[in-house]
């Protein structure tokens, strides 16, 4: 498995690459989401790979692929790219006109299926738009040999790079305001997140899904569209509209108002107290809940690092001293730290000591 997991992952950073140089960018200009090749030891990858049997006469209770939700419903990888290899065609995919095909009938043994997940929407501003695919239930139902194996790896990005379209608009291709930059870990759990609302209700859609998909988040509403941090430093400009962080500085610097083009009188701001409280109070929810999902997360890779020092000497129920911490912060405060920095640091910054005053999960 280990052989095929490296295999499978290689030929998705090739298929990543190529999606890159089709949109006109540097082929490795969508690395920095991927983890390191090859990982340090101990570093559990963000990639998974799935293998699942499915009997053609259960066929109708599973997923398409593997770790699917039950049912016949559409999915949509939530990833950016993911690569299904099977002994038997059995995936339909919807195409951009809303038609369904079996995109695996004519594939031969060896061949793989790519689906695009939505990681690589939000990364391409939607120029790659994730893919809804379910299992085709003529072809489960035909299969001879009575069922039907695949493999299924998804490309994830690492949980703390930043979902970024500025290579795309760098391109000069068009970005839509909804798509701001967003850290992945904050975009998958608000994928969690809508999936549980969804989950919840009986109309669960393919529809339904996607349209909640277009309608910007209470998040992006509330947050700086450059920076992404949230807007608790608001100030009302003269035409009506608000802006904070490095918006707001965009604004003052250009007297212009940049969604109605209105001319700003920067000597008039006020404070916008109202959508400061609405954005802090949004924050606060937000930290609570990555604060949560991380120590899901920390506590999942500490089970698995568990099961790979466990030596065949020792005891099953051996563990050793560092069983289940808590949260662990990358740093702790009062430490010392140079700033390394990232596309969007300030030059002053770079290379410049740090003091850590405070600690946040999301690293923003
Ligand atoms: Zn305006």
């Amino acid at each position: 498995m280990a052989d095929i997991f490296r295999c499978m992952g290689k030929a998705a950073h090739v298929a990543l690459c190529a999606i890159a140089r089709h949109l006109r960018l540097r082929s490795n200009v969508f690395n920095h989401l991927l983890d390191d090749t090859p990982l340090p030891t101990n570093e559990v990858s963000s990639s998974v790979l799935v293998a699942t049997y499915s009997n053609a006469s259960l066929q109708n209770g599973k997923g398409a692929i593997g770790g699917g939700k039950p049912g016949m419903n559409a999915e949509v990888e939530k990833g950016l790219l993911t690569l299904v290899s099977s002994d038997s065609p059995g995936i339909q995919v919807c195409d951009p006109n809303g038609r369904w095909y079996v995109a695996d009938g004519g594939s031969a043994p060896g061949d793989l299926l790519l689906l695009t997940g939505k990681a690589l929407s939000h990364a391409t501003a939607g120029l790659r738009p994730a893919a809804p695919y379910k299992a085709a239930p003529d072809y489960s139902s035909g299969i001879s040999s009575g069922g039907r194996a695949s493999l299924a790896f998804r490309l994830m990005p690492q949980g703390n790079a930043i979902l970024d379209c500025s290579p795309i608009a760098a391109a000069g291709h068009v970005i839509p305001h909804s798509y701001v930059p967003i850290s992945v870990s904050q975009f998958m759990d608000d994928l969690s997140a809508e999936e549980d609302v969804l989950g919840s209700r009986s109309d669960n859609t393919y529809v339904a899904r996607n349209s909640l998909n277009k309608e910007p988040s209470l998040r992006s509403v509330l947050s700086d569209p450059v920076s992404g941090s949230f807007l608790e430093d608001a100030m009302l400009v003269s035409c009506g509209h608000s802006f904070g962080g490095l918006m707001l500085r965009r604004v003052i610097e250009t007297s212009r108002c940049t969604l109605c083009c209105a001319e700003i009188e920067t000597g008039s701001l006020v404070p916008n107290l109202a959508l400061r409280a609405a954005a802090a109070a949004v924050k606060h929810e937000d930290d609570r809940r990555l604060f949560h999902n991380a120590t899901v997360r920390k506590r999942r890779k500490e089970l698995v690092d568990q099961m790979a020092s466990r030596r065949p000497n020792k005891e099953n129920g051996d563990i050793g001293d560092d069983g289940i911490r808590g949260v662990q912060y990358p740093f702790s405060v009062n430490e010392k730290v140079v700033i390394k920095g990232n596309r969007r640091t300030p030059e002053k910054f770079v290379g410049k000591e740090a003091v850590i005053t405070s600690q946040c999960l999301n690293g923003w």
